[in-house]
């Protein structure tokens, strides 16, 4: 699979200081390698951030995931393009993704 994003598992950390979760690569040891910062207290309850947090770090296995979906099962949409079904849904997530 060919990733136009940042390799490497991604992970939340929580800033005590600034009450802000940021998105790191897992082998950031230096902390510099910042995929997103999801803000401060003033811009939404620290509940639906961290949410937001945690599903921003789970992107890149939710893109090998559906990448390996589709691939196994390649037949699932029957005229390919009905745009409504699971594999068509996983194909435009994936393109919106801008991964392939
Ligand atoms: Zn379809």
């Amino acid at each position: 699979m060919e990733k136009k994003i940042t390799p490497g598992d991604w992970t939340v950390h929580f800033f005590d200081d600034f009450d802000r979760f940021e998105i790191h690569t897992a082998n950031d040891h230096d902390g510099t390698v910042i995929i997103a910062d999801l803000g401060h207290d003033t811009e939404g309850p620290p509940e639906v951030r961290e949410a937001n947090a945690k599903a921003i770090a789970a992107v890149p296995d939710l893109i090998e995931a559906l990448i390996g979906m589709m691939a196994h099962n390649r037949t699932d949409c029957n005229d390919r393009n009905c745009g409504s079904c699971s594999w068509c849904k996983a194909k435009t997530a994936i393109e919106k993704a801008g991964v392939l």
